[in-house]
């Protein structure tokens, strides 16, 4: 038998269910494979013994037979999300010994579902990254190698923790956030299946904000079932976010036949960009054949203002963060400066951010605060503002039109090697979110399907575009992909 640790989610529900594992067992093993695993610096404070308590809770649900969706199921949880009486950092060293009083509503729901939480997962600092360098922990490690070249690779980032938790077979699933990409690149990075829902379908509540308008929450899992799994437990109404939307949750999984004969998907001229790599090219180009063979109609489509979005997005998420940011003074939470004589109230502001946030995260503080500024306003934010209004118009005449999704690329290339990226100029990591950022401004589900290895062995992930509140026909047709892919390849353990 495989070991317990390396099962999905469905696989280890269903054996659960049967009685022929335990959650104690399935907790036990994941524990085990976390502790193994230090090299990939993915859990950055674990939790044992809730994990144990929670395992020995579940299975008593189970033995009563009235078990929740997820019941007795083990998952890691990103640093981002607020865990009551548990470390919740965002990767930052001005969250430094912060524990919340509380819990976020989708880590509570999952808790509700009978999830049991192993730790929490490394992040990019705030979630402003591509590559989880910026965490004050360090940057996670990809479980993957270029060929036998032992050089580390970026898991993707933010959720660079998630993905490589995943995809190590550390935890049968994850949450991630996506404001730009954070969940859909890293798991195309890593070979595993991240789906961004809806703008307001997963509660905001107790995660810590990064860009309050794109931020949605999200699972991170090892295929289209895990995630519909999943993202049932998480989403929902929830009074205490105001762009929480009042719908009901259909149940995805059942939603998942395969079929998708006669389902319009879109092909975007504007996403194909100058330079990009001719292997990336064909994997979009395989993709769409699949889902032509598998009964779809395949249309070119145009989203006019794509080219709009990176800059537009740039503007808007350091503007929303440099306010968001504001609260981390040294008065109420984490890290506060050691003052010398003389020194007031400015100073110890001053000196507790210096210290306390690490350099992209104060680069987008500044970027923000300058957008926002009276005399910039309306050159910077304003018109990133109205660029966005455009960028959700462009996909609305799309649907409107008889379009049901979107195929694209998730990210312009495999994983890149750490450091690669980091000594160069900051936009180089920026472009790396050109297919996904769209999506977040829009306030649209979209999804990352791994479809491929590109020639030195890396996956590579294709990226489904729906309709707002559609995650379920999304995640069908994400099904109906990755089962014409196949993807099955996994990343020898070294670590
Ligand atoms: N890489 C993007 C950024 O740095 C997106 C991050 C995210 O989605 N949290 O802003």
């Amino acid at each position: 038998m495989t070991e317990l640790n390396k099962l999905s989610l469905a696989e280890a529900r269903d054996l659960l269910r049967k009685g022929e594992t335990t959650s104690v067992e399935l907790t036990q093993s994941c524990l085990t494979a976390i502790d193994a695993a230090d090299a990939l610096n993915a859990f950055v404070h674990k939790t044992p013994e809730i994990a144990l308590d929670r395992a020995k809770a579940a299975d008593a649900r189970l033995v009563q037979g009235d078990a929740p969706a997820m019941c007795g199921l083990p998952i890691g949880i990103k640093d981002l999300f607020c865990t009551k009486g548990v470390a919740s950092q965002a990767a930052s060293g001005i969250l430094e010994g912060f524990k919340p009083e509380y819990e976020s509503t989708v880590s509570q729901q999952l808790q509700d579902a009978g999830a049991v939480m192993l730790g929490k997962l490394n992040m990019d600092e705030f979630a402003m990254g591509s590559s989880n360098e910026t965490s004050v922990y360090g940057n996670a490690v990809s479980p993957w190698r270029r060929g036998n070249d032992d050089a580390q690779l970026t898991p993707g980032g933010s959720s660079g923790g998630s993905a490589s938790a995943v995809a190590a077979d550390l935890c049968l699933a994850a949450t991630g956030t996506d404001t730009g990409g954070s969940i859909r690149q890293p798991a195309a990075f890593t070979g595993i299946t991240g789906i961004k829902p809806t703008y307001g379908r997963c509660s905001r509540w107790g995660i810590v904000a990064f860009a309050s308008s794109l931020d949605q929450a999200g699972p991170m899992t090892k295929n289209v079932r895990d995630a519909a799994i999943m993202l049932e437990a998480m989403c929902g109404y929830d009074a205490k976010d105001s762009t929480s939307a009042d719908l009901a949750v259909p149940n995805f999984e059942a939603m998942l036949t395969g079929d998708i004969k006669g389902k319009k998907i879109g092909i975007p001229r504007e996403y194909r960009m100058d330079g990009m790599p001719a292997e990336i090219e064909k994997l979009w180009a395989d993709g769409a054949a699949m889902l032509k063979a598998a009964g779809a109609e395949i249309v070119d489509i145009s989203l006019p203002h794509t080219k709009y979005a990176l800059p537009a997005y740039y503007v808007i998420a350091p503007a929303e963060a440099s306010s968001n940011l504001a609260r981390y003074d040294g008065v109420r939470y984490g890290h506060r400066a050691t003052l010398e004589a003389g020194d007031g109230i400015t100073e110890m502001y001053e000196k507790t951010r210096a210290e306390g946030f690490g350099d992209e995260v104060q680069r987008r503080v500044m970027i923000g605060t300058y957008v926002l500024s009276a005399g910039f306003y309306d050159a910077y934010y304003n018109r990133a503002r109205r660029v966005r209004t455009l960028i959700k118009k462009d996909f609305e005449d799309v649907f409107a039109a008889g379009v049901d999704a979107i195929l694209t690329p998730a990210t312009p290339s495999a994983a890149f090697g750490l450091g690669e990226m980091t000594d160069a100029d900051p936009v180089q990591m920026y472009l790396n979110d050109v297919f996904t950022v769209t999506v977040n401004l829009a306030g649209l589900p979209g999804v990352s399907v791994p479809a491929g290895l590109d020639t030195q062995g890396l996956p590579l992930g294709l990226q489904l575009i729906g309709k707002p509140w559609e995650e379920g026909d999304l995640l069908n047709t994400a099904y109906a992909l990755e089962t014409a892919a196949g993807f099955v390849a996994k990343p020898g353990q070294w670590w």
